[in-house]
C-alpha cells in the first residue's frame, strides 16, 4: 500500500465513523433522502444494545439534513414523576424494568449536565440532545415549584407544545434555506477529498500533487467551517459552547466537516414529539405508520404487575393525558384514530385473530398475545 492509499483509507474511515449517530431507544430520526420526503429510522432499524443503536447515515450525497426527535424520557404526573418512559417506537414498547416514581420534593437538587439530568451526582434521565435536557429540566423545576393542582395544566400545556406542527414547519423552513450553501460546499468537499485528490495523485504522483491538492482542500474546508459557524449561530444562537466544540473537531478532522449539515440540523427539532416532526417531514403512509403505533401503545397499554401502586398511578394518569393530546393532534391532521386502530385484512391464510397492540396474527380465535402481556386477541371480521 502506498502512502497516498494509506492516507485516503484513514480519511475514508474517519468519514464513515462520522456517518454514524447514536440513537436512543425512545428516539426517532428523520434522514434526508433522494425523494422530497424524509426517511424514518427508529432504534429497531439500528444495530446496538438496550441503551440504543447506531444510526447509519447514507455516506453519499444528499448528505443531510437529519433531525432526531424524542418523546419525553420521563412520565410526569401531578403526584410524582416516573423517571423512565417506554420506547413507543421500538421493540414492543415495554416499560424499563427499573421504572420508578419519585416525589417532587425529592427533586430539590436536579441539575443539567450535557444531555443528562442529574439528581445530586447521579444521572437519572438521559435525553437525546442537550437542548432537550435543558427544556425538560426547566419543566421539572417548574413542576417542583408549584402545587399539585397546578401541575396537571402545566404538564398538559407542555405536552401540547411538543405537538405544535406549525412550529415544526417554521423550524424546518428555517433550516432548509439556511443550510443550502453549506450543503453545496459539503458535496464539493467530498468530491474534492475522495474523487479529485486520488485521481490527480494517480495522474501526477503524490509528491507533485500534494501541495496544490492540500491547498485546494483546505480552501474548501475553510469555507465549510465558516458557513457551518454561520448556520449554527443562526439555528442555535444560544449554544455557543456546542458550536465551538463542533467547529474545533471539524477543523482538526476535515472528513468530519463533510457532515456539517447534520451537525447544525440534528437537534433543531429536539423539543418536538416524533409525530409532530413526521407530520411535516414524512410521506402520508410513514406518518400514519408512526401515528398508528403511538395510538396502539396508548389504547392497549401493557400490564406491568411488578410496578408499585404509585408508579402505576403516574403511568396511567400520563397515558390518559397523552391519549387526549395525541387524539387532538391527529384530528388537527385530519386523521381518524379509528382508521389507525382498524383490524385490516389478515396477511396470512388461516389467521383468525390478531393482537390489537402489536398486530401479530393468530390461528386461534381467542386468547392473549404471547408478546403483549394482558392484551386479549381480537377476531378478524369475516366479510
Ligand atoms: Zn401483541
Amino acid at each position: 500500500m502506498t502512502d497516498g492509499q494509506a492516507i485516503l483509507g484513514v480519511l475514508a474511515l474517519l468519514y464513515i465513523m462520522e456517518c454514524m449517530r447514536w440513537l436512543r431507544p425512545t428516539s426517532v430520526a428523520f434522514a434526508a433522502s433522494w425523494s422530497a420526503r424524509y426517511r424514518v429510522v427508529t432504534r429497531d432499524g439500528c444495530p446496538g444494545n438496550r441503551h440504543g443503536g447506531f444510526l447509519f447515515l447514507n455516506p453519499l450525497p444528499p448528505l443531510g439534513p437529519v433531525f432526531v426527535t424524542q418523546p419525553w424520557p420521563i412520565l410526569p404526573a401531578p403526584t410524582g414523576m416516573c423517571l423512565a418512559a417506554p420506547p413507543v417506537f421500538a421493540g414492543n414498547g415495554t416499560s424499563p424494568a427499573d421504572a420508578a416514581t419519585v416525589a417532587y420534593s425529592a427533586l430539590a437538587s436536579i441539575s443539567i449536565d450535557g444531555n443528562q439530568i442529574k439528581l445530586g451526582d447521579r444521572a437519572v434521565v438521559t435525553c437525546q440532545h442537550p437542548g432537550a435536557a435543558r427544556d425538560l429540566g426547566a419543566l421539572i423545576r417548574s413542576l417542583r415549584d408549584v402545587s399539585e393542582v397546578d401541575r396537571a395544566s402545566l404538564i398538559t400545556d407542555a405536552l401540547r407544545r411538543m405537538f405544535d406542527a406549525n412550529a415544526v414547519g417554521e423550524h424546518v423552513d428555517l433550516v432548509v434555506p439556511s443550510v443550502r450553501t453549506l450543503h453545496g460546499m459539503c458535496v464539493l468537499q467530498i468530491i474534492a477529498l475522495f474523487i479529485v485528490c486520488p485521481l490527480v495523485s494517480i495522474r501526477l504522483g503524490v509528491n507533485a500533487a500534494l501541495l496544490p491538492l492540500a491547498a485546494a482542500v483546505m480552501a474548501v474546508h475553510s469555507v465549510v467551517l465558516l458557513l457551518c459557524y454561520r448556520c449554527h449561530k443562526r439555528l442555535h444562537p444560544h449554544a455557543r459552547g456546542d458550536r465551538m466544540t463542533k467547529l474545533i473537531v471539524m477543523a482538526l478532522c476535515p472528513p468530519m466537516a463533510i457532515r456539517a449539515v447534520d451537525a447544525v440540523s440534528i437537534d433543531v427539532l429536539a423539543s418536538f414529539h416524533p409525530l409532530a416532526a413526521a407530520s411535516r417531514l414524512c410521506s402520508d403512509p410513514d406518518f400514519r405508520t408512526l401515528a398508528g403505533r403511538q395510538m396502539r401503545h396508548l389504547r392497549y397499554p401493557l400490564a406491568a404487575p411488578e410496578q408499585d401502586a404509585a408508579t402505576q398511578a403516574v403511568i396511567e394518569w400520563f397515558r390518559e393525558v397523552e391519549l387526549q393530546v395525541v387524539s387532538e393532534f391527529l384530528e388537527s391532521q385530519h386523521i381518524r384514530t379509528e382508521e389507525l386502530l382498524a383490524a385490516g385484512e389478515p396477511t396470512e391464510a388461516g389467521s383468525e385473530s390478531y393482537c390489537p397492540r402489536c398486530r401479530s396474527e393468530y390461528v386461534v380465535t381467542q386468547g392473549e398475545c404471547s408478546s403483549c402481556p394482558g392484551i386479549a386477541l381480537e377476531p378478524f371480521t369475516k366479510t
